[in-house]
């Protein structure tokens, strides 16, 4: 039998592991921060006829400038954006390839504030661009200091910061933001794919796009829309960004049936957004109650909680399954995180941790 290792794969391929969250079929997934609501009924109704309304021009390929949705995302961000500020691509895992597809690859350099989300460094391995792997500080915080005084160290020339940050669940001080902004050398990007459950009082940095052409701001609907499965992420930056990234995108990457269905997805975000409340109500829950049993917990803005347990998280993590319960192990020795869903969830989610300590 062929293995990988018969193939005359690229060297820095060699010996890695595609990411991969377990998708396991146990009654409570909590482990890749979906949003546990299903799509209202009226929205399936509206998606269902735009997608039909579609299906007779499958023979014609799609807006290749995704403009009427780049329209629909601008509005609903606000900020005096436009569609000339916006991209979209199939998930904001391939807007952040795209960004380092154009201003990363061979012989260049992406930092990131470790721990946080898994796949920017592995976005960096594929396009060829050198991963730097900087430290956060005590707790998982990061200062403006901290976060200058690597960026001046390593030079790079994309900056990844994510706010609120996955997997601590933590938003950045605007402060960061304007600092790394001012210091780095090149790109800064801000992934932003959990904003719309940040607690009162923080700041997007779409705030501060005006005036900065190297900030890009990553969002995506897979998170508080909960069209995970459409797959729609999409940017916000200066005009100038949006042409750099169609120099490197696939022509025709965002199918008709995607557009059709992001954009009436999007004419309902009232009815989708409003299960955002809710679980932020069973995240709060969670820190509250996991604080309250002596669980060392991180702040969350965010639809997630990540909290400590004693010993090893893998042991505690095996626990939580065999009662049913998915959660994330992230490889944070004695660290878990939990997606905050349903109230149900967060009820098995809690007896099961009752085992746990
Ligand atoms: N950024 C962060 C921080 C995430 O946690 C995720 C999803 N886990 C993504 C981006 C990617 O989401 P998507 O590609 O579905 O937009």
């Amino acid at each position: 039998m062929t293995t990988l290792d018969d193939l005359p794969i690229r060297e820095d391929l060699r010996g890695r592991t595609p990411y991969g969250a377990p998708q396991l079929d146990v009654p409570v997934r909590l482990n890749t921060n979906e949003n546990s609501y299903p799509v209202p009924e009226p929205v399936v109704e509206a998606i269902g006829k735009a997608l039909a309304a579609e299906l007779r021009d499958l023979n014609r390929y799609p807006d290749r400038d995704a403009v009427a949705l780049r329209a629909d995302l601008a509005a609903y961000l606000g900020h005096g954006l436009t569609a000339d500020h916006v991209w979209a691509a199939n998930g904001s895992n391939e807007i952040q390839q795209q960004l380092l597809q154009a201003f990363g690859g061979p012989g260049r350099t992406a930092l990131g504030f470790t721990p946080a989300y898994s796949m920017h460094p592995l976005l960096a391995l594929g396009t060829g661009t050198r991963w730097v792997p900087a430290r956060r500080g005590a707790d998982f915080g990061l200062t403006a200091d901290e976060a200058v005084a690597q960026v001046r160290e390593h030079r790079p020339d994309v900056v990844f910061l994510c706010s609120p940050n996955n997997p601590t669940g933590t938003a950045l001080d605007p402060a960061v933001v304007a600092a790394v902004l001012d210091e780095a050398p090149g790109m800064v990007v801000v992934d932003e794919a959990y904003a719309e459950f940040a607690r009162p009082g923080t700041v997007s940095a779409l705030a501060v796009l005006p005036g900065h052409p190297r900030l890009v701001v990553t969002r995506t609907m897979s998170k508080a829309f909960g069209f995970a499965g459409g797959r729609l992420g999409y940017l916000a930056a200066d005009p100038a960004v949006v042409d750099a990234v169609q120099l490197v995108r696939l022509p025709y990457h965002l199918s008709a049936l995607t557009q059709a269905a992001a954009r009436a997805a999007l004419a309902h975000r009232d009815a989708l957004l409003g299960t955002v409340a809710a679980i932020m109500e069973q995240r709060d829950r969670i820190v509250a109650e996991l604080r309250a049993r002596g669980h060392r917990v991180a702040d969350s803005d965010a639809n997630f909680v990540l909290f400590a347990v004693d010993g090893d998280q893998a042991v505690a993590w095996r626990t939580l399954l065999d009662a049913g319960v998915l959660v994330r192990d992230v490889g944070l020795p004695g660290w878990l995180r939990v997606t905050a869903g349903t109230p149900t969830e967060t009820d098995a989610f809690l007896t099961a941790m009752e085992n746990v300590s």
